[in-house]
């Protein structure tokens, strides 16, 4: 047939291209250790990648190569993103928080040859550095007396460059997965991957970014590339404001003084943000906008943003979605519903943009109606969800029909609205049925004096598991277990409450700010319950 279409592979640089051409002036802030900021735009960030990208190639970086960063937020990061993606290499941002032997296995296993760290960072690359065998350049990302530095290394260049041009399945991002068990996995995002991942984020029921939008990532660009939002605010030529810190009180200033619409962060953030905001009356400027992911939303926090105007978009996804999978939006019918129904539906982790497939199964792999009652392993198909982990010996990690299984556990609703129920290996198992952990948390954290809680399954003589939740109260509160019980039970069925509730100073958390699970089932699994004795 005669006839045809463009061939314009979707290639990441093009969304650099556009933002340098159609909203160059827009500025992009960045705030230091040092409490300096500095300014740049989408012109100065394409233009900086440009000369970045000559620098890699000068130090015998070739297409392919991974370079590494160890740092927080801000525009130099940014620029090491575009510079080393726009030369044909891999970006690799690797989690600072993580434990030193992953820290190890990963930067080896990915064999990067470059690292850009913070000075921040030092310290990790000095312990390190002896582990690190295929690294062969660190670049420090803040200012240098002596030559050396970042700055240093690209104002050597003309920026006179031509990004590398390719077919658009080739690599452009390398993210692992922070492993709680086993190894970490990579997940290497392709340029038509992260393309079409940005075309979706920024449609109004998903992140609704436009060219006012002013965003704060607060979520790192180590966590799953910040959750896109460095290549969809190109997409939309919004301005980026960055921060290397996320004390509430700097977050509160900052985001007024710079405007900021839009941010997003896992619910530990929010949930020192809002201790901070209710105990000073600070306000957040003009936010409208607030994605919570990560964990699961507790509703108090949903609530609590909900009566300032703050919209609240919660999100589902994970490393290997790119990660997004699902984000709430008002449904069809939300006008007609009541402020608790609203909220009840906010609770849940919304639908799916387009391009984003998905269904439950049971034990045997049977898909599971979507009557919003049964519950089964939640699996994801889409052009953005992994296939097979980087240089992973163990083939494709999808079934033959394309199906990711994500470990998660959810239902989902008629609607299409997902509602995750728990990671697989966290649901507790109490006498053949399961009991949600997250609900159990999120119910305990509406309990007035309650700053945190983690619910485990301990091992019982009759019931296999039976829940215990573990307390972390607010500063200054007078609380008892009964008390927690009592709210409790007017939130989940009876068989559900916890057997005990144990009050602790802190509760551990991942590299991503995740409560640390593994951890704590290990050290309760054989916590003797009274009710067992
Ligand atoms: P890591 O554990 O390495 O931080 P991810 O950030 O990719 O990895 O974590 C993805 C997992 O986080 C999901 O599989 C799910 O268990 C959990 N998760 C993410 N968002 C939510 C949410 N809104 N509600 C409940 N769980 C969530």
């Amino acid at each position: 047939m005669l006839g045809r279409m463009q061939d314009w592979p979707l290639r990441i640089m093009r969304l650099i291209d556009h933002a340098e051409r159609e909203h160059g002036s827009r500025e992009l802030v960045s705030l230091w250790a040092d409490r300096k900021l500095t300014r740049t735009d989408w012109a100065g960030v394409a233009r900086d990648s440009r000369k970045l990208a000559q620098a890699l190639e000068r130090l015998g970086i070739r297409r392919g190569d991974r370079v590494a960063t160890l740092a927080m937020n801000h525009s130099r990061h940014l620029v090491a993103w575009y510079g080393t993606i726009g030369m044909g290499g891999v970006i690799h941002t690797i989690n600072p928080r993580l434990f030193d032997d992953q820290l190890a296995y990963i930067a080896n296993h990915a064999e990067d040859r470059v690292l850009f760290y913070d000075a921040a960072f030092a310290p990790i690359v000095e312990r390190l550095k002896s582990r690190w065998t295929s690294i062969e350049h660190y670049v420090c990302f803040d200012p240098h007396d002596d030559a050396g530095g970042f700055e240093a290394l690209i104002a050597a260049e003309s920026g006179d460059y031509a990004w590398v041009e390719g077919d658009e399945r080739e690599p452009a991002m390398l993210c692992y997965t922070s492993g709680t068990t086993g190894n970490p996995k990579g997940v290497l995002y392709e340029h038509r991957s992260a393309v079409l991942h940005t075309l979706a984020q920024v449609c109004p029921d998903i992140f609704n970014l436009e060219a006012r939008s002013v965003v704060l990532p607060v979520v790192p660009m180590f966590h799953a590339g910040a959750w896109g939002l460095p290549f969809s605010c190109a997409a939309v030529g919004a301005k980026m404001v960055f921060s290397t810190d996320y004390a509430p009180d700097l977050m509160c200033d900052y985001m007024r003084s710079e405007g900021v619409t839009h941010t997003a962060a896992v619910p530990t953030v929010w949930l020192a943000l809002i201790q901070y905001v209710e105990a000073t009356g600070a306000d957040l400027g003009k936010l409208k906008s607030v994605h919570i992911g990560g964990s699961a939303a507790p509703r108090s926090m949903i609530a609590w943003f909900n009566a300032r105007g703050v919209r609240v978009g919660h999100a589902w996804g994970m490393t290997e979605m790119s990660p997004l999978g699902t984000v709430g939006a008002p449904t069809g019918d939300w006008d007609g519903l009541t402020e608790q129904e609203q909220l009840d539906q906010q609770c849940r982790q919304g639908r799916v943009p387009f391009g984003v497939e998905l269904r439950i199964v049971d034990e045997e792999g049977q898909m599971l109606p979507r009557d919003g009652v049964a519950s089964g392993r939640l699996q994801a198909k889409g052009p953005w969800v992994v296939a097979q982990y980087f240089q992973d010996e163990n083939g494709p990690c999808i079934d033959d029909e394309g199906w990711f299984d994500t470990g998660d556990v959810a239902a989902i609703h008629p609607d299409g609205v997902l509602r995750i129920t728990d990671r697989s290996k966290d649901v507790i198992k109490s006498g053949g049925e399961w009991i949600s952990s997250i609900e159990l948390e999120n119910a305990a954290v509406g309990c007035p004096g309650v700053a945190e809680a983690a619910a485990v399954g301990v091992r019982h003589p009759k019931w296999d598991e039976r829940p215990i939740l573990l307390v972390v109260k607010q500063p200054g509160i007078e609380l008892t277990a009964s008390a927690v019980i009592d709210h409790l039970s007017g939130h989940v069925a009876k068989w559900w409450l916890p057997d005990e509730v144990v009050f602790v100073e802190s509760l551990p958390h991942t590299a991503t700010g995740k409560l640390l699970k593994t951890k704590l089932r290990e050290q309760y699994r054989d916590f003797r319950l009274s009710s067992a004795a």
